[in-house]
This record gives C-alpha cells, structure tokens and sequence, in this order.
C-alpha cells in the first residue's frame, strides 16, 4: 500500500494518475472497495449494500437505517434465524442419515415450534419494509384540487422555492411536477396533478387521466379547495374521486372572506383531517406537517430499537423464505416424511444465506455493485 500526497490542482493530480496507470496501476471500479471488503469476507452482502444506502441517503432518518444495517445489526437477526433453523436441521439430518442408531427422534413438536417462532419473525422483518419504503422512497403525496385552487403556490409554500410556476392562469401545470421534500426529517415525494375538470384538449386530457392514476398510487392525497369560493363540480368530483384514499383536505385562501367551512358536510364525509391554511401568505403550512407525521405514524418508528428492511430484494428473499416456511408446515401438516420436510427448511436457509451473500451467485454480486460509484 502506498499513498501518494501532491500538491493540489487538477494538473498535477491528474499528471501523477497517468504516471501511476502508465506504470501498471489500475483505476478503481464502481464500488471496488466495498466489494473487495466483502469477497474478503470483512464485510456481509447486506452491509456492503448498506454503503450505498448512506450515500444515497436524502434524509437522516434514512441515513441512519443505513448506519445501522452497516453496523451488522439486520445480518445478526437473520444470522439469528439461521441458528435457529440449523439447530433442529441437525436433528433432522442426523435422523435421515442414520435411521439405524439410537439419535433421539425430531419430535415434531420441535419442529413446529421453530417453523412458527421463523416464520414469526421474518412476518414481522417484512412487515418493517411499509416503514423502510416511507424512509427510503418518500411518502408518495399527490397534491390534487381544480384550477387555481392554490395547488402551486401550496407545493412553492412546502418547497420554500419556485421550482412550481404560480400563475393566475388555468391549467400552467398541465403535466406533473415532482419533488422530494423531508418534512420532520421524514422525506416526502411531493407530486403537483394538472388538477381536473372537464378535458378541453388532448394535453389536459392526459393530464386529467394521470391524475386519476397517480390518485390510485398515492400514499397519500393533498386535496385542495379555494374557502373563498363555494364548492364546485369539479371540487365535487375531486371529493368523489378520493374518498377512500387517505387525505388531508386543504381549504386555501383563509386571507380571503370565507365561502366553506371547516364543518361543511361535504368535506367531513371524505375526511376528518381538515386544515385552514393561505398558501399565498404561507400560514397555516407547519399544520399540514404535523398532520402527515401523525398519519404516518411517523415518530412511532423507532430507528434505535426496530430493525427495518429498506433494500427491496432483501424483501423479496424474506418473502419467499415464509413462502419456504409456509411449505414446510404444509407438508408436515401431511404428514410427509422428514426428508420432504427437510428440502423445504434447506430452502428457508438458502434465501436467508442470499440476503447475507453466503450463496449469492456472481450475477447478482455484481449487480449489486455495479449500483456504486467510483472509487468507493
Ligand atoms: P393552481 O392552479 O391550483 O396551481 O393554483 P395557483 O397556486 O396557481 O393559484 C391560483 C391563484 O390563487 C394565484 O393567483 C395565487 O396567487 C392565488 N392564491 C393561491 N393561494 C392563495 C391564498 O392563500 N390566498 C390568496 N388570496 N390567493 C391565493
């Protein structure tokens, strides 16, 4: 190992690199070292995943989730649940192996207790993942109202920026906008809809029916209404459009005389969570974030003590291990021979043993690298 220190400049830097390179050296790869860490066995597949995860991060929180699974904390539970499969898989080979020694029998009981204490545990690794997702992907909030309700300058309001053109004109917002935002360090994924009313032309149609999709995909809907104005058709079918979603409904323009109120019928119907804001004179708009963080449950999560999946193929390998324990009980429950039973646990192990990189194939070791940057 050796370190070369020079003066600075780009000049000279990049002078003494072509030096090395001409004299046999090679350049780093996208996450070379990381990866030479992990097939040093210095470091898991999950922890080598996790560098990603901190550089990427967009938020504390999800910077810290990374932290944690860099400190092992996710490859000690599955290592964990591993344990606890190998220690009955023992009794179980032993008894397959050498039927004609005396080794005590696996009772069932055994099994069966250690299929649902497993199958237990992943359930509740998986279910991390709603949380994980919110961390890492953003509340995906889609921001809805008809034209000139105040959807722009609410989404400038949020942003504290112009990236969203206010404008007194309908429909300027014709496609989406989109933009993260973290709000109490929890990171939203805003989204601004061309709003709905009646296609007048091609754009707004297109407009009207991704507005109704990104409804659909929503985590989360901010519906919009001008207070100043009484309800319209529109504001109507909006209200229609989303009752089953979770919402916040926003009655904008409290500076303005009011036409609804908080109380109106039509708007409690939908949803309870109802706030007065001006988006214009930005008032109003730290409510609308106390209110996400209680939707979302969000001071719930408890980063120091629950172990979150953020990774989604390591969501997808716990699925299919409880599919693999799922299995295992069904074929117990037929009374299968041992043996059976047995091949279904291998495959419990060897999903957990993909999460960890144990029996990871190249293919996907360098996938999961190739996501890096140089020289990391
Ligand atoms: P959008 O079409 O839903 O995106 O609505 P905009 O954000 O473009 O706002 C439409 C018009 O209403 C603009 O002239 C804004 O300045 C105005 N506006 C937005 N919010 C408020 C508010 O809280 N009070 C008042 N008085 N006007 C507002």
């Amino acid at each position: 190992m050796c370190e070369i220190n020079s003066h600075g400049g780009n000049v000279v830097v990049k002078k003494i690199l072509e030096l090395c390179l001409k004299n046999g050296a090679n350049l780093a790869e996208p996450g070379e070292f990381t990866k030479r860490a992990f097939l040093n066995g210095r470091i898991d597949l999950l922890q080598a995943e996790s560098v990603i995860d901190v550089i990427n991060a967009k938020s504390e929180k999800e910077a810290k989730t990374g932290i944690k699974q860099l400190e092992g904390f996710l490859s000690q539970k599955i290592n964990e649940i591993k344990k606890e499969i190998m220690d009955v898989m023992v009794n179980i080979e032993v008894t397959i192996d050498y039927p004609e020694y005396d080794t005590p029998d696996v009772t069932e009981k055994e099994l069966s207790d250690m299929l649902d204490s497993v199958e237990e545990k992943l359930e509740k690794l998986e279910k991390s993942f709603d949380n994980g997702k919110i961390i890492k992907e953003g509340i995906k909030t889609v921001i809805i109202g008809r034209p000139n309700a105040g959807k722009s300058s609410l989404l400038n309001a949020i942003l504290k920026e112009d990236r969203a053109i206010v404008t007194q004109y309908e429909g300027t917002t014709r496609d989406t906008i989109e933009e993260f935002v973290t709000v109490n360090g929890i990171p939203l994924k805003l989204i601004d809809t061309a709003g709905i009313r009646d296609a007048k032309d091609e754009v707004e149609k297109i407009g009207i029916e991704k507005s109704k999709e990104l409804v659909k995909e929503a985590d989360l809907i901010i519906a919009i209404f001008d207070a100043s104005e009484d309800l319209t058709k529109e504001d109507m079918e909006i209200l229609d459009l989303i009752k089953d979603k979770k919402t916040i409904i926003i009655l904008n323009k409290s500076d303005l005389q009011q036409k609804i109120v908080e109380q109106d019928e039509r708007l409690t119907k939908v949803s309870s969570d109802i706030i007065k804001i001006s988006a214009l004179n930005k008032i109003g708009i730290e409510k609308i974030y106390d209110k996400i963080t209680e939707l979302f449950n969000l001071n719930e999560i408890n980063l120091d003590q629950d172990i979150v999946i953020t990774n989604l193929r390591h969501k997808n390998l716990i699925t299919k291990a409880i599919k693999s324990v799922r299995k295992a009980k069904e074929t117990m429950e037929q009374d299968m021979p041992l043996d059976i039973i047995a091949i279904f646990i291998k495959d419990i192990l060897e999903d957990l043993g993909n999460i960890t990189g144990e029996v990871v194939t190249e293919d996907i070791i360098n996938e999961i690298f190739s996501k890096f940057c140089l020289g990391k």
